[in-house]
């Protein structure tokens, strides 16, 4: 089959086998994916029209034990001016966000030993009990299992854990020895089994990737049917073992996108922060690319240039009522609407039992 046949394949049956997907992301050319992003449009409309989910995102710590490679606030960057924000902070972004129509709070941070399971337990049901229509996203990384039930219970909804790469030796290129694939898997089924809408995914372009090391990417993702699955490119940090290599591609970023779409029409997308760092209007490609989801910050402003992941990030300056207002506008522009919902995924119930 060509690369055409394939895409069309994708489209029909949401799912391919290894030496597929290899061939279709490695033959990616312009014409090529233009028809795949065509294709994904299609396929999310049924499910989400022209709506565009809007997630607040606080960063509430960037203290962390681990020490990937690639990330900026790894342990061993000295240089990283590290923050922790109080309940009271955190509670009054959640505040600030229902206001401007946020239904969705993530709380995403470094692996901080200091937020015990008791204190993320407790934030968790304050926010589900002062704002009980909203949903409430964990990104805090490898936890027991035991931890992950706690948080569930204490009404935590859906968790991000990108799965970075699912191949064992790329994996190893980008984490210390004593982060492995085989747990962060582990992590995820556990995350599913218990109820999280649950979110895995990687960034383009990582030291080492190659269209081998995607198609095993693509095959995980089939396996594991997440909820949501988040994709970025890899974008350097100067104080990084990896302050040298080179950025991810924007375009082979979209075109993933796009067949992330095709075989799980339902998932939530989103057009993430790399991307709009990376392009210009990245976040609106992002969703002609097929995203449905975008993130914008809800941190206080003091603390947003040290939650820094990578370098140039994303940062209008502006307060988060601003940049919403420039979302909504921008969003409106290519035809889409930001609207003020939890912004499920259309595949399961709010309890969290699968409805197909
Ligand atoms: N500590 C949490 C949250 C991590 S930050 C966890 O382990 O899940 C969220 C994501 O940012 C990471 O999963 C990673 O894919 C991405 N990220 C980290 N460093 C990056 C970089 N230099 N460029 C692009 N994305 C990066």
């Amino acid at each position: 089959m060509n690369t055409a046949q394939l895409l069309e394949k994708l489209a029909e049956s949401h799912r391919l086998q290894s030496s597929e997907w290899e061939a279709l992301i490695a033959g990616q050319t312009p014409e090529l994916a233009e028809e795949a992003a065509r294709l994904a449009r299609l396929a999310r409309e049924p499910f989400y029209g022209k709506k565009v989910f809007i997630r607040g995102l606080i960063e509430f710590t960037n203290f962390c034990r681990n020490d990937c490679l690639y990330c900026g606030i790894r342990r061993s960057n000295r240089n990283a001016a590290r923050y922790r924000l109080t309940r009271e902070q955190i509670l009054s972004c959640c505040e600030i966000g229902w206001e401007l129509g946020f239904r969705t709070f993530v709380l995403q941070g470094g692996e901080d030993p200091w937020f015990t399971d008791e204190k993320i337990c407790e934030l968790a049901r304050e926010i589900k009990s002062r704002w009980p229509q909203c949903a409430v996203t964990l990104s805090i990384g490898e936890k027991e299992e035991t931890s992950y039930r706690a948080f569930r219970e204490a009404g935590a909804d859906r968790y991000l854990l990108r799965h970075e790469t699912a191949d064992t030796d790329h994996y190893q290129r980008l984490h210390p020895p004593e982060l492995t694939l085989e747990h962060r898997m582990n992590c995820l089924r556990t995350l599913k089994r218990l109820g999280f809408q649950t979110g895995a995914g990687f960034m383009v372009g990582s030291p080492g990737q190659t269209p081998q090391t995607l198609a095993k990417d693509m095959l995980f993702l089939q396996e594991l049917q997440p909820e949501m699955v988040g994709i970025g490119p890899f974008l350097p940090h100067h104080d990084t073992p990896f302050a040298k290599e080179p950025a991810g591609n924007g375009e082979q970023t979209l075109y993933l996108l796009s067949l992330v779409r095709l075989m799980m029409p339902q998932v939530l997308l989103p057009a993430t922060t790399a991307l709009g760092t990376l392009l210009p209007n990245g976040r609106e490609r992002g969703m002609l690319a097929g995203a449905n989801v975008v993130m914008p910050n809800l941190s206080p402003g003091d603390v947003r240039d040290k939650y820094l992941l990578y370098d140039n990030k994303l940062h209008s300056g502006d307060e988060a009522a601003e940049s919403v207002r420039h979302l909504r506008a921008s969003m409106a522009a290519i035809g889409y609407e930001v609207v003020t919902d939890r912004g499920d995924c259309a595949a399961v119930c709010k309890d969290g039992r699968e409805t197909t």
